[in-house]
């Protein structure tokens, strides 16, 4: 357990229970996450018998940046964990601000055909503080604020659902790094029973989609947890959860050449998605050497796009980012590690 892995109130009853006034924790917040304190001591309004207590229980760990690979307006962050595990992390530069993409697992249990993070099965789920200082590192190389945060990087969010909810509480907190809950996304490959929890979850935060087929049997083949957790059951959730959260949803979908990017395919998507409040997000397909998969060209993704657009589907073609630096998810890290 680290001093990150601890959402305000978490601080709070900690201070508590060790007959410590509560608001400490409002003053320990402000320092890791206003001022980026990196040691206890820098601490100056609290008492030396505090700082020693935090330095027993609750050490400041961070992850080790061992990889930057830098473009034009991305930068892609390899790093390792205690236990010499590899995770990354993207950070791309918008008009509207810095927005990161943080990895919530070592390695992905759900094993989609074309990603590069599910050839390897997950190791473990990574902790709150695992993912809160992937982000706290990037801000300090950046000397720049993140503004925007999502949860696309290696691994199922919604696989590692306490700590990810804990990661979103900590970042979210005003006293702390304070993103607002409107500029935080979670993707999840369709999870049916987390999508269900995370209705109730009080933030409005945004949920996408990882949909990439319009049919049972192409997405069977391309993404297994659709055998759990078949389309029109992940379809009716999806509905519930704009119903009750008044929420609109994103939806991914890759486009892989002559897979899924076909006139049938676009206009059973469209059926598929009609009447639900949401965005179609088209991703041209970032190739990989270890994986079969081509991109659609950019003519064929544009007859995607005007299907959609003619049956009053809300859709936009993903901005690339870093192609050049293996921006796709798992891509640097199975560089690294050579599998
Ligand atoms: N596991 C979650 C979140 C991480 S993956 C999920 O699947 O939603 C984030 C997104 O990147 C998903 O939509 C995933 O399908 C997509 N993705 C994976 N490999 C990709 C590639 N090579 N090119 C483009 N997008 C990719
Ligand atoms: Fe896991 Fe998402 Fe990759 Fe599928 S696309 S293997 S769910 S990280």
């Amino acid at each position: 357990m680290t001093i990150y892995d601890l959402t305000k109130k978490e601080l709070e009853e900690y201070f508590e229970s060790n007959n410590e006034k509560k608001f400490r924790a409002t003053q320990v917040y402000i320092w890791l996450y206003q001022k980026k304190a990196k040691s206890y001591q820098e601490m100056t309004d609290l008492k030396k018998e505090t700082i020693a207590l935090l330095e027993k229980d609750l050490p400041m760990t961070y992850i080790k940046t061992i990889k930057v690979e830098k473009d034009k307006d991305v930068n892609k962050y390899l790093f390792e964990l205690e236990d010499k595990e590899h995770i990354e992390a993207v950070l791309m530069k918008h008009d509207y601000g810095n927005s990161i993409c943080v990895s919530s697992q070592v390695g992905c249990n759900m094993g989609c055909k074309f990603c590069e993070s599910g050839r390897r099965k997950k190791v473990r789920n990574l902790t709150a503080g695992e993912i809160v200082t992937q982000l706290l590192t990037i801000e300090e190389e950046l000397k720049a604020k993140i503004t925007h945060v999502v949860l696309m990087g290696i691994g199922e969010p919604f696989d590692n659902y306490n700590e990810i909810i804990k990661f979103i509480r900590i970042i979210n907190d005003p006293k702390g790094l304070a993103i607002g809950s409107r500029h935080i996304t979670i993707s999840t490959s369709g999870i049916i029973p987390q999508i269900e929890e995370f209705s109730d979850f009080p933030l409005q935060v945004n949920l996408a989609i990882s949909l990439h087929a319009p049919n049972n049997k192409l997405r069977d083949e391309l993404m297994p947890i659709n055998k759990a957790y078949p389309l029109e059951e992940l379809i009716n959730s999806v509905k519930k959860y704009v119903e009750k959260t008044n929420r609109r949803v994103t939806f991914e979908y890759i486009l892989l050449k002559e897979i899924n990017d076909t006139k049938e395919c676009a206009n059973q998507l469209v059926k598929l998605l009609k009447g639900i409040n949401c965005y179609v997000n088209l991703i041209p397909y970032n190739e990989t050497e270890n994986i079969e998969y081509e991109r659609s060209n950019m003519f064929q993704i544009m007859k995607f796009y005007d299907i959609l657009k003619k049956n009053n589907i809300n859709v936009t073609i993903r901005k690339e980012f870093g192609t050049k630096i293996s921006a796709a998810c798992g891509q640097l890290r199975s560089k690294k590690e050579e599998i």
